[in-house]
Parts: structure tokens; C-alpha cells; sequence
């Protein structure tokens, strides 16, 4: 599996991920495929990574989230509350993970399935809330870009392009 770059894999960012099937669960390659997504985060030092980031088709709807050098999968995760609001740094593996200030949730709730099938509820505090929130926004075609204005979206893709040029990440330079 390759990570994907925006804007050259747009397409493919944009797509809205297919829930697993019961069937899915305990299966060997369910774990391949989740072991998978967690070997290119632990590889590209992510903080999460979303299934519709990778250049495999169709995505189903599992994140994995870095858990010091290691990770956890959440299956069909399901953001059942959030509350308030923090104001941090984020950045996206698909955007050169250039930093941006963003508003994400302070804390929520998700719901979600093991690889095993096992059913499974967690508590995030701030920082493990906002990395939920934005890969569950990737399982559904949403990007870091859809939640800042026209000018900030401007500004952050100059910068990311920049950072592509200089050699930090492993794209080519996208048409500007
Ligand atoms: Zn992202």
C-alpha cells in the first residue's frame, strides 16, 4: 500500500469508505489489512492514518491511531459525543504534514469494533479527540482543507506545496 498525496490522489482522498461487513471480523485479512495501515503510520511517524488514505480500493472504514511505537485499529468507528472545543496545531500525512491551527473537539466518545469484532467504547482526551475526529472526517471524503476558510486554505497549500519542493516529503511537486 502507498499513502496518498493530495492534490494528485484527490480522487481517491475523496472517496467515503464501506463499512466492514460482520463477515469481515477474525479474519486474517481483515489483520493484514489493518497491520497494514499501522506499518505505513509507524513508517511515516503519523499520528493516525484512515484507510481512504492508502492507494486501495474499495477503503473500508478503519483508522489506526498511534499509540507510542505502536498503534491501535478502530473498526467502523462511530463518534457518539463530543464536547467543547480546543485550538491546537494539526497536520495531515496526504498535506506533508504541514501544521495548521484548527479547532477540534476537547474530548468525545467513539464507538468501535476490534479487529476481532470485539465491541469496544473510549473515552479520547484533547489530543486523542482531535486525531479521532480528523480520521473519521477521512473516512467520510472529508479533509483538513474543508474545515479552514478560502484564504487559510490557500496560505496552508502554498506551504505545503513548498515543503514538497524542498525535498521533505516523497512527492513529486504538484502543478501550480
Ligand atoms: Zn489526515
Amino acid at each position: 500500500m502507498r499513502l496518498l498525496h493530495f492534490p494528485q490522489d484527490a480522487r481517491l482522498l475523496r472517496r467515503r469508505a464501506d463499512p466492514l461487513p460482520e463477515s469481515a471480523f477474525g479474519t486474517d485479512s481483515l489483520r493484514i489489512y489493518a497491520s497494514e495501515l499501522g506499518r505505513l503510520l509507524v513508517a511515516h511517524e503519523g499520528m493516525g492514518l484512515a484507510a481512504t488514505q492508502v492507494d486501495f480500493d474499495p477503503a473500508w472504514r478503519i483508522v489506526v491511531i498511534a499509540q507510542g511505537s505502536n498503534y491501535s485499529a478502530l473498526c467502523n468507528p462511530e463518534i457518539v459525543s463530543t464536547r467543547g472545543e480546543s485550538w491546537a496545531t494539526e497536520g495531515c500525512l496526504s498535506f506533508a504534514s504541514v501544521p495548521e491551527p484548527l479547532p477540534a473537539p476537547a474530548g468525545l466518545v467513539v464507538r468501535y469494533r476490534s479487529v476481532d469484532g470485539k465491541r469496544r467504547e473510549v473515552e479520547c482526551d484533547i489530543n486523542g479527540a482531535r486525531c479521532v475526529a480528523h480520521e473519521v472526517d477521512h473516512l467520510n471524503g472529508k479533509l483538513i482543507i474543508d474545515r479552514m476558510g478560502e484564504l487559510q486554505r490557500r496560505i496552508f497549500l502554498g506551504k505545503v506545496y513548498r515543503r514538497r519542493r524542498a525535498g521533505d516529503d516523497d512527492v513529486e511537486t504538484p502543478p501550480s
